[in-house]
This record gives structure tokens, C-alpha cells and sequence, in this order.
């Protein structure tokens, strides 16, 4: 006979899944109900108002797609893009080499501004792009780039974007809930997230909203979207506001009590308070690095508090490192992706991972097992 499994207890300080609070686990326990009930809906409408407070954003069309950050990119990039359509693709990384693939998929022509791994999006990359191609219609960028550490001013690309007449496709899991993320002030077109980095729930939901003019621009498509699944002229009569629930697909709902728990612990906290704690957690955690001799690969000012990428130290032997972390200390700390594999670490610091506690600890574990 088979036996339940039992997962051990670990401390997630990687790239994502981050820890998820008890409380988050409590829900996602608690019993199933359809997914037209209407206890069911008014919790999604809960989830769906509370995203818009995460998002700082009054879109109408705020929802979650029921498959992970991926997904969501998915979503975004085959709802706003139609064949021929030129983008412009911001890559620094391994997610947007992602953006650019999904792009390509879609029939659209994918324009790279490359960027060295590790640095922000230099904006007069952006912009001198932008003037070589005045016939683009978008710009697609990752606010937090997750496999190098590099946070860039979402902000000031999205404003040079506008200046050329692109609306703009944002990558948002890694930065929602950790570091200052304003979708409307910022007028950020189309964003997506993930449920595991900051919001500590598990993986598996990818919020995401799209402003009026996202929305103007899917209903005047001339093609159909190609997926079916992710059509969000679809998706919204599920999750519409006015108009009546219909079926598209069975909702992961034990997932989104998850989510929904996270969020109101979020809303208990206060947004602008995460991402103070998210930022005062890395301060503290760059200090004990310093003390190891550790260095981050990223620039200071170009860095992600919740994903502190940093420099695999001379000599030392990365999977064997990252294996006793795992084995004596249940601590997971993530590798380096691609092509940086074996040349960093990234330690995260991620929604409920995001502690004091945990910073101390993570410390301690790697001065043990470096000496
Ligand atoms: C994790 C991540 C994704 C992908 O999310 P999944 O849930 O793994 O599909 C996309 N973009 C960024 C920046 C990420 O960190």
C-alpha cells in the first residue's frame, strides 16, 4: 500500500514557491463547493476587489487565471497581440526570453532590447528601439527579472512607451506584494502576477488586469484569440461583475480560498507595509551577506529586495552547498537559472518568508556550511 505523502517541513527562501502562512493552508481545507454557488462567487468577487487593491488599479477586468505566472504571461500576450503586430520585448533574462518565445508563437514580430543579465532595462535602449520602429504597437518588459535579480523602473519604460503609442505588457509576479507596483498611476496597460513569490500562496493562480484601453484594444481584435482557454472576452463572463456567471471552466477552488486568505492577510498588513518589510528584510539580509564576504551580482539601486541574487564564492561547490542547506537546515535557497547556473544564488525573500527570523537564520546556515 501506498502512504500519504508527508512533505517536510522546510524554510523556502528560492525564487518562489515561498512559504504559505498556516492560515492559507487552513483555508484551502476548508470544503468544496461548486463553483457557481453563490457563497462561491461572492468570494471571488472578494478576491477579485482585494487583487485590485494589490495592484493599485479600478480595472473592471482584474481576475485570476487558473494556472500559474505562465500562464498568465500567456494570457496577456495572446489577448493583445494578433499576427503581424510588432512588439518590442525588453530581455534581461530568462522571463523575458519567455515574453519574446510567446510573442513569436502568437504570429507577432518580436523586437529584442537586449540588456546584460543582472542590470536593469536601460530606458535609451528603450527609447532609441521605439525610434527605429515607429510602427510598434507594444512594449513588453519583466519589472522584477526573478533569474538575475534585477529590478527595472517600470515607471519610466512604460512612459517611453506611451510617448511612441505602445501600450505596454508588464511582468509582475515577482514584484507584486514586494516592491512598489502602481498599475494605474504608472498607467500600466496589461499586468500579471503569480500566487507563490509575494503573496505566499501556493502556485498554481496568476492574478492579472487589463486597463480600458487593453480592453478597447481586445474587443476591436480582427482576429480571434488564438486560445481558447485564456480568451479574455470569454473569461469574463465567468468573472464578470454585471452580468451573469456562465461556464467556462471549473475553477481550482480550494486554490483560490488560498489565495483569497493571503490577500486578506495582505489587506490586514497593508500594502505599503509589505513592501516596507520586503525592503527592510533585504537591508538586513545584505548586511550578513557583507559579513560572509558575499557579494551581489546586481548594482546597488538596481536590486530586488525579495530576490537578492548574490555571487557564488570562489571555490565553492554550488549543489553540495545548496544540498546540506537543504538536508541539515531545511532551507532552500534557489540556484542559478540558465545561464547563470552555478554562478549565483538567489536567496528569497518573499511574502511570509519575509522575516526577520528567516534573515538570521539563512545567515547562520550559510556561515556554517561555508567554513
Ligand atoms: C516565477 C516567474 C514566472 C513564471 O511563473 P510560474 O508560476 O512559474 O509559471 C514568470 N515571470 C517571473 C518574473 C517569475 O519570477
Amino acid at each position: 500500500m501506498t502512504r500519504s505523502f508527508q512533505p517536510p517541513q522546510r524554510i523556502l527562501m528560492g525564487p518562489g514557491p515561498s512559504d504559505v502562512h498556516p492560515r492559507v493552508l487552513a483555508a484551502m481545507a476548508r470544503p468544496t463547493i461548486g463553483h457557481l454557488d453563490p457563497e462561491f462567487i461572492r468570494m471571488m468577487d472578494d478576491v477579485k476587489r482585494m487583487l485590485q487593491y494589490a495592484f493599485r488599479t479600478k480595472n473592471e477586468m482584474t481576475f485570476v487565471v487558473s494556472a500559474p505566472g505562465s500562464a498568465g504571461m500567456e494570457a496577456a500576450i495572446v489577448n493583445m497581440v494578433e499576427p503581424e503586430d510588432k512588439v518590442v520585448v525588453c530581455i534581461n533574462g530568462v522571463f523575458g526570453g519567455r515574453m519574446k518565445s510567446i510573442v513569436e508563437r502568437c504570429g507577432g514580430v518580436a523586437v529584442p532590447v537586449e540588456q546584460e543579465w543582472g542590470r536593469a532595462i536601460d530606458p535609451n535602449a528603450l527609447e532609441d528601439t521605439l525610434k527605429q520602429h515607429p510602427d510598434a504597437k507594444f512594449v513588453a518588459f519583466v519589472h522584477a527579472e526573478t533569474s538575475t535579480g534585477a529590478l527595472s523602473d517600470a515607471k519610466t519604460l512604460a512612459e517611453i512607451a506611451h510617448r511612441h503609442n505602445c501600450m505596454v505588457i508588464v511582468d509582475a509576479v515577482t514584484s507584486l506584494g514586494g516592491s512598489p507596483l502602481e498599475v494605474d498611476r504608472w498607467e500600466l496597460d496589461v499586468v500579471y502576477s503569480g500566487s507563490q513569490k509575494c503573496l505566499s500562496a501556493p502556485p498554481g493562480l496568476s492574478p492579472i488586469t487589463f486597463n480600458e484601453r487593453a480592453v478597447a484594444h481586445i474587443r476591436n481584435r480582427k482576429t480571434p484569440v488564438q486560445s481558447w482557454f485564456l480568451d479574455v472576452n470569454l473569461l469574463m463572463q465567468y468573472w464578470g461583475g454585471e452580468t451573469k456567471r456562465a461556464y467556462h471552466h471549473t475553477a481550482p477552488i480550494n486554490n483560490l480560498y488560498g489565495l483569497h486568505e493571503a490577500l486578506v492577510m495582505l489587506e490586514e498588513e497593508g500594502i505599503e507595509e509589505a513592501w516596507k518589510r520586503h525592503a527592510e528584510n533585504s537591508a538586513r539580509l545584505q548586511q550578513g551577506l557583507a559579513s560572509l564576504g558575499m557579494e551581489y551580482f546586481v548594482p546597488e539601486g538596481e536590486r530586488i529586495p525579495q530576490l537578492n541574487a548574490v555571487k557564488i564564492p570562489e571555490g565553492v561547490d554550488d549543489a553540495a552547498i545548496r544540498s546540506r542547506l537543504l538536508n541539515e537546515f531545511h532551507l532552500e535557497i534557489g540556484a542559478g537559472l540558465g545561464p547563470m547556473a552555478g554562478k549565483i544564488w538567489r536567496i528569497g525573500l518573499m511574502g511570509a518568508a519575509s522575516t526577520t527570523r528567516n534573515v538570521l537564520y539563512c545567515v547562520s546556515a550559510l556561515r556554517e556550511v561555508l567554513k
